[in-house]
């Protein structure tokens, strides 16, 4: 699947820099194929999916087959809808933003006629319309053809299954002798092999094939989320699935300053880019992503334009994308390479219908699933855990407490019972993690007993929104401090007790509750060895893994 710099493929320098506002780095698989054979004059026929650029695969060579000191029609590109005749549109126009003279109009139905006399009227060089309209003014006489050079059938297969193939031929016929004409379609059905047949001569057939190269292999989902749950649902759906690389998209800045601290505080290694950073702040954190040295990426879109990673495992719409373009932009950073990725988009309360009209207007192949519940999240540590504990044991990599489990056998307790008991204190003991209710999807049943949140004041609770568990087990003269390590790197409590007092030579009692979640650990400790803990621990390394510690803040106790 050949793609060019737009440089290589003979273009304008006007077309060249407009290409470059628009951000595109390459021309796509369709765009290289078909430019050069249009530019000859040749017709064509070009086949590909949905998102692979034909837009500009016709809308480039259209623009360069234009005479600016002309002021006639001379380019008429037929589109299915309206919406697309719009879009396509505005495509156009940001592609000869630096041709002097060249102008396009959109027509269609629904649209008063006034306006659209006017327009045609003013000397437009570029019609894009809706085959009906289009045959109202050429039947009234206000859209004429005789300066007709090119006319672009887009969507041609969908044109077809609306019911205007009588129209198109009724356009196509009455458009002058020798114009060129490109076809575009997804779907090649026999009713446009006739189509062609009769009005093309010997076009240049460019068929792409949906390959993983152009149609990445995105796995699309949405979650209908109150805006207060959206933190917990993502680290719902990372636990659940394993990720770690990914990238998450944030509408703002301080959106992204917030969800960084947020996830880091839940023990996720996570950075941030935006804006804000110096250019120098911004390529180390790029370098250190392409290197992994932290798992997800928290980012607006602009920042995240210039990152040069496409093999990311996930992509999360946390705040959803203003348009399809940012939408598609996005989740293409995953499931290239033939691998397949996973796209997640949050979407709360009104903004169902942005994304309703993005799925509609890009025909976004995205399904809607429920949140996943604790329990599935649950089951799947479970099962992560399960794996783990089996490698250890194929291994044969851990010591033997032969005599420890023997006394507790001689004891009376049966094996599966002692299993168990260790297995829950790795887990933490007590639940730790925040109770979602089963409200966290929207819409919020009644059932859900605390009282309705005050929309004024949404903005200032904690993202997790859930009824927090109150930690009761902190007794006075302890201070929180912060592992950065936790289930996943099989940590236990035994372990975390061991190495403080191994490594400071304080007797156990100076270490209080400790809870440990997925990738961090709270720890008490007595409040005069805080410091001495902290520093005589940090750097040490626990099954490959260097330890950091610090004090906990109020957010990282809070988010428990
Ligand atoms: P199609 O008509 O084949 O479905 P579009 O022309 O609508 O696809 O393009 C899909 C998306 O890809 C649009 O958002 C468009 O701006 C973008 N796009 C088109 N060409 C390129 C390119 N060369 N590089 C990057 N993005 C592109
Ligand atoms: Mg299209």
């Amino acid at each position: 699947m050949e793609k060019r710099p737009f440089a290589e493929l003979g273009l304008s320098p006007e077309i060249l820099k407009a290409v470059d506002k628009l951000g595109y780095e390459e021309a796509s698989p369709i765009q290289t194929a078909v430019i050069p054979e249009a530019l000859k004059g040749r017709d064509v026929v070009g086949l590909s999916a949905t998102g692979s650029g034909k837009t500009a695969a016709f809308a480039i060579p259209a623009i360069e087959s234009v005479k600016a000191s002309v002021h006639k029609v001379q380019c008429l590109i037929l589109c299915p809808t309206r919406e697309l005749a719009v879009q396509v549109a505005e495509e156009t126009g940001k592609l000869l933003l630096f041709k002097k003279g060249v102008h396009v109009v959109p027509i269609y139905g629904g649209q008063s006629y006034d306006r659209q006399f006017r327009a045609l009227e003013s000397g437009v060089q570029i019609v894009i319309g809706t085959p009906g309209r289009v045959m109202d003014h050429m039947e009234r006489g206000t859209l004429k053809f005789d300066a007709l050079r090119l006319v672009v059938l887009d969507e041609a297969d969908r044109m077809l299954d609306m019911g205007f193939r009588d129209d198109i031929e009724k356009i196509l016929t009455a458009v002058p002798e020798g114009r060129q004409l490109l076809f575009f379609s997804a779907t090649m059905p026999r009713a446009i092999q006739d189509l062609i047949s009769r009005y093309s001569r010997d076009p240049a057939w460019i068929q792409i094939e949906a390959h993983a190269q152009n149609a990445p292999q995105v796995d699309q989902v949405y979650f209908e989320v109150d805006r207060r749950y959206k933190l917990e649902v993502l680290t719902r759906i990372i636990d659940l699935n394993d990720f770690r690389y990914g990238l998450i998209f944030c509408s703002t800045k301080v959106m992204v300053d917030e969800l960084d601290e947020q996830l880091h505080s839940r023990g996720y290694a996570t950075d941030r880019l935006h804006g804000d950073l110096s250019q120098m702040q911004r390529n180390r954190v790029m370098e250190k992503f392409r290197k992994r040295s932290f798992e997800f990426l928290v980012a607006t879109d602009v920042a995240a334009r210039g990152l040069d990673v496409d093999d990311l495992e996930v992509v999360f719409n946390f705040d959803l994308p203003n348009d399809a373009e940012d939408y598609t932009h996005r989740i293409g950073r995953t499931g290239r390479a033939g691998k397949s990725g996973r796209a997640y988009t949050f979407v709360s309360g009104r903004e169902i219908y942005k994304l309703q009209s993005m799925v509609r207007f890009a025909r976004l192949k995205i399904r809607r699933e429920s949140v996943p519940s604790l329990d599935q999240v649950d089951e799947a540590r479970a099962s992560q855990f399960m794996d783990r504990l089996r490698g250890v044991l194929d291994s044969g990599q851990f010591e033997k407490h032969d005599r420890m489990i023997d006394r507790l056998l001689d004891q009376g307790y049966a094996s599966t019972d002692i299993s168990s008991a260790l297995i829950q204190m790795l887990k933490g003991g007590a639940p730790s993690k925040p109770v979602l209710p089963a409200a966290a999807s929207a819409p919020r049943p009644a059932a859900a007993a605390e009282p309705e949140p005050d929309p004024e004041d949404a903005a200032d609770e904690p993202q997790t929104g859930a009824p927090q568990p109150v930690r009761t087990g902190k007794e006075a003269g302890m201070t929180t401090v912060f592992f950065n390590t936790g289930r996943k790197h099989l940590v236990t409590t035994a372990e975390i007790v061991g190495k403080i007092t191994g490594v400071t030579r304080l007797p156990a009692s100076v270490v209080g509750a400790i809870d440990i979640h997925q990738r961090h650990a709270l720890v008490d400790v007595a409040s005069e060895h805080a410091d001495l803990v902290i520093k005589k621990l940090t750097g040490i390394r626990v099954r490959g893994h260097a330890l950091k510690l610090s004090p906990a803040t109020a957010a990282e106790r809070a988010a428990e």
